[in-house]
């Protein structure tokens, strides 16, 4: 009460939170220094799924609306990504760098717990795999730690097949057949997710304009080039967006698309991993206007969500890969509606979410009625 008191802005949180949100969970841990809120979005696809973060907010509802912004965003990823999971987050509300403890995830692992398998977490902005090993002990609802404790390693091999799925999807409506050889791609980021796509292109007869701030990487993609005799160009910085490629694939920043880089771009489609690309909403709208294609990046980069997800069935790489081509198909589904609304592949694409949970909510209630007793009998 005290909260809804001192905070004016929380409060009006807390409110809409009651209306949009099944379930919150202060936890407060003062042995440890733990302070943390869990936000559980919706769980009609299964119990719910997302990362903690840890980060310093200055206000309590600084803290709350980044919950359930957050959580209400994995459940549109969930429903993406089709997976058996609903939408939910948490955030720890300290500096990572000087509050951190092991006896803190401990704590918040005991929270965890106390949900009794409504809500999985792992490794977010501020936390480790190492962090999670600490919460582990406590709860067996933790995705995402190392192979060596039952988790499914590293991410980014799963979140870069998606991105490649999502552009042979891209390029089924561009071209009329999802090839990806003989076409331009321009990659913005070499990191793990980008380098693995950029490999993958270039095995696959694809021609690349890169950049990076890492020279490194760069030597070593023009190495991949020259072994499998495909074209790569450096490009230094933001002409990447003046690139003359086929498709602009992000994979470093998000709000890489805004008002002054839409002006620059001359490819035929965006698809990569970046998370949140558009700067702002209506930015997907000026992309349709000047005829570019986008696909939305909560779809294409969920790779690595289809992999922790799995984790609850025993984690098997080959069946992760083979669960990504999902992706591939809701993109179709998005870029069909797209095209047949006349709506912005972001508005489709979230509408697509909202169906899939609508259609789950009305066969679970299908059969609940079919399993209620007849009294006549
Ligand atoms: P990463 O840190 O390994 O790679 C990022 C790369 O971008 C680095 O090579 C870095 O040098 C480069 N970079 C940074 N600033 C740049 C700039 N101004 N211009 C050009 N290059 C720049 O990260 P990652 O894991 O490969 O993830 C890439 C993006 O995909 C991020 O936005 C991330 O949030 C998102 N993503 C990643 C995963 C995953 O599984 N790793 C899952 C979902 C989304």
């Amino acid at each position: 009460m005290s909260l809804l008191e001192r905070d004016m802005s929380g409060e009006v949180s807390v409110l809409q939170a009651m209306s949009e949100h099944e379930q919150i969970v202060f936890c407060n841990d003062s042995h440890t220094g733990l302070k943390a809120i869990i936000a559980i979005h919706d769980t009609t696809l299964g119990p719910a799924l997302g990362g903690c973060r840890m980060h310093p907010y200055s206000t309590m509802s600084e803290a709350i609306n980044d919950v359930l912004r957050l959580s209400k965003g994995m459940t549109y990823k969930c429903a993406a990504a089709d997976v058996d999971f609903g939408g939910g987050k948490a955030v720890i509300i300290g500096d990572p760098r000087t509050q951190k403890s092991p006896e803190m995830f401990r704590a918040f692992g005991q929270y965890v717990a106390s949900l009794n398998g409504r809500f999985y977490t792992g490794t977010d902005m501020g936390t480790t795999m190492d962090d999670f090993v600490h919460a582990l002990k406590e709860t067996q609802c933790i995705v995402g730690v190392p192979e060596i404790y039952g988790g499914s390693g590293d991410s980014s091999i799963p979140t870069a097949e998606g991105v490649i799925n999502g552009i042979k999807a891209t390029n089924q409506v561009l071209f009329g057949h999802d090839d990806v050889a003989g076409k331009v791609y321009a990659i913005q980021g070499l990191g793990k997710v980008g380098f693995k796509v950029a490999e993958q292109l270039l095995y696959a007869g694809g021609r690349l304009i890169v950049t990076d701030i890492n020279e490194q990487v760069l030597e070593q993609i023009k190495e991949v080039g020259k072994h499998v005799g495909n074209e790569v160009t450096v490009v230094k910085g933001d002409d990447i967006y003046r690139a003359k490629a086929d498709v602009f694939v992000p994979c470093a920043l998000g709000g890489i698309i805004n008002d002054d880089t839409i002006e620059q771009l001359t490819v035929k489609a965006i698809v990569g991993s970046a998370n949140n690309q558009l700067q702002q909403e209506h930015h997907a709208s000026v992309l349709v206007e000047k005829g570019i294609l986008y696909a939305p990046d909560y779809i294409v980069n969920s790779g690595g969500l289809i992999q922790v997800a799995d984790e609850l069935y025993g984690s098997n790489k080959e069946r992760v890969l083979t669960k990504t081509k999902a992706i591939y198909f809701s993109l179709l589904e998005v870029f069909q509606q797209a095209s047949r609304e006349q709506m912005t592949t972001v508005k489709a694409a979230n509408e697509m979410c909202e169906k899939r949970i609508q259609d789950r909510k009305e066969r679970n209630s299908f059969f609940l009625h079919s399993k209620r007793p007849k009294w006549d009998v």
